[in-house]
Order: structure tokens, then C-alpha cells, then sequence
């Protein structure tokens, strides 16, 4: 298989879609509805930001100064014009960055964001490293996939085996936080239209034009096939797992 062509087709099959992953506005406000109001010298770290879905719903609910990190460099370019689109560039900024290699000194941000991207560096990993960014008091807000039945099907089972192996029940990542000290704020489950309204069905919509345009590519069709998968077992299997957001503080305020 060519690594380059399957990752450039990759990239086509997910590009202008509202969002990269599942997530919603109103869930993103009912986080941070978990935090304290963040004022005008508040810094947030969004990670794994893709175009920025979440971090303009930040943006609009705070005053905070918002730096914003995300590997693919196309969407970092996407969020930083619409920034300057929207008249917020001197409050909103996106990097190209890897989230497992962040440099910024100790203690530099109140919060620390991340939707539906930290299972790309492993969940447990994640909360690890991203924890000496934040300052005492400051909190952590980030979505998982998680099993939401004790015995979900077995096609489900079979699909996550090979998806996302690492996938543990809600009650296990609820507590994940422990051993690196965080106090659990709160969690909740995402509905499936956050999901669906601005991840599946535009994301379903562009799997129908890719297969059009590239109904010859072997490679192509094996990737859009996977996807419409994905999107299937989602269908028939949402009350077996979901997105799960949770708040956690660091301690020491
Ligand atoms: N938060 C966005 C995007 C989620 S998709 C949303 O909810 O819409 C996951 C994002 O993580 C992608 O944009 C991908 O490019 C990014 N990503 C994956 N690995 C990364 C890494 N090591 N460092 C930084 N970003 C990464």
C-alpha cells in the first residue's frame, strides 16, 4: 500500500466538514459550564483542534486567549482564517504541533481543551503529560470513546477490536484521572446528534462524492468503505458506546 497516497486520500475524504470528530456546540458550553467563568487573562490550550469547530464555541463563551494545536497543517490554516475572518486573531491562534511534544513552560494555561483526539496519543498518555501545562486549579476538559453497555454486540465488539482496542468502559476512564492526582469534576454522554449534525452526515455526504470521483482507485474505495462502516455500526450500535466529555481539575489551587 502507498502510506502518501492513502494518507493524502485521507485527508480529501475528511476535509470541509464542520468538524473533524464527534462532538457539538452545546456540548462544548456544557463543559465548560463545569468550570469557572474565564475572564479576559484566562489562556486556553485547545489540542487536537482540527479546523477549529470547538475552539470558535470557546472563543464566543470566554474572554480567554486561546492558542490552538493541531498535526495536520491544512486545518490549522483553516482556524487561523477564520480567525482572522472573524476579527478574533489577536485572541485566537492555531499551531501546527504535535500533542504528544508540547513545550510550553509549566503552568502556563487555566485550561487545557481536547475533542475527540486524545485517544491518538493514548488516552491515560495524554492526561500524563498535559497535566504540568496547567496551573494549579486549572482544568482539563476532554471527550473519549467509551463502551456504555457491559456486554455490547458482538459485530460492535469485532469493529472496535479492530478500531479502537484500547476502548474501556465509562466507569474505568471516569477514574483514569486518579493516579496522576486530578479531581473529577463531571462527565456526561454526548447525544447522538452530536454525532450526526455535523460529523456523520456531512462526512457521509463526502464519502458519496469521493467514491464518485474515484471509483477506480482500489485504495480509495477500500478507505470510503471503512468509513461507511464506521457510520453503519454508529446506526445500529449508538447505546453501546459514545463520546464521553469529562472535567477534571489539576490540584493546588
Ligand atoms: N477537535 C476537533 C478535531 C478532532 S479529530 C473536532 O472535534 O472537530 C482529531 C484531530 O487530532 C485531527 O485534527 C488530527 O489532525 C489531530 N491529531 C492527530 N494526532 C495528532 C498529534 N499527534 N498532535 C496534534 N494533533 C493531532
Amino acid at each position: 500500500m502507498n502510506e502518501e497516497h492513502a494518507v493524502a486520500l485521507f485527508f480529501e475524504l475528511f476535509s470541509g466538514l464542520p468538524r473533524q470528530g464527534p462532538g457539538s456546540p452545546d456540548a462544548t458550553r456544557r463543559a465548560l459550564a463545569l468550570m469557572p467563568p474565564l475572564g479576559a487573562t484566562a489562556r486556553i490550550l485547545d489540542i487536537g483542534c482540527g479546523t477549529g469547530a470547538q475552539t470558535f464555541v470557546l472563543a464566543d463563551a470566554t474572554a480567554a486567549a486561546i492558542e490552538a494545536i493541531d498535526a495536520h497543517p491544512p486545518f490549522v490554516a483553516e482556524l487561523n482564517a477564520r480567525a482572522e475572518r472573524l476579527g478574533l486573531a489577536a485572541r485566537v491562534r492555531g499551531h501546527v504541533g504535535d500533542m504528544a511534544r508540547l513545550d510550553y513552560p509549566p503552568g502556563t494555561f487555566d485550561v487545557v481543551w481536547s475533542e475527540g483526539a486524545a485517544y491518538s496519543m493514548g488516552f491515560d498518555a495524554a492526561l500524563e503529560s498535559w497535566k504540568r501545562l496547567l496551573v494549579p486549579g486549572g482544568h482539563l476538559a476532554v471527550s473519549e470513546l467509551c463502551w456504555l453497555t457491559p456486554d455490547p454486540p458482538p459485530e460492535c465488539l469485532a469493529f472496535f477490536a479492530g478500531e479502537y482496542p484500547a476502548m474501556r468502559d465509562l466507569a474505568a476512564v471516569v477514574v483514569a484521572g486518579d493516579p496522576y492526582g486530578y479531581r473529577t469534576v463531571g462527565h456526561f454522554v454526548l447525544p447522538a446528534s452530536a454525532w450526526w449534525d455535523d460529523y456523520y452526515e456531512p462526512l457521509g455526504s463526502n464519502v458519496r462524492e469521493f467514491k464518485a470521483r474515484h471509483g477506480d482507485d482500489s485504495l480509495a474505495l477500500a478507505i470510503a468503505g471503512q468509513t461507511e462502516r464506521e457510520i453503519e455500526v454508529f446506526t445500529h450500535y449508538s447505546g453501546s458506546y459514545g463520546y464521553v466529555f469529562f472535567v477534571m481539575q489539576k490540584p493546588g489551587a
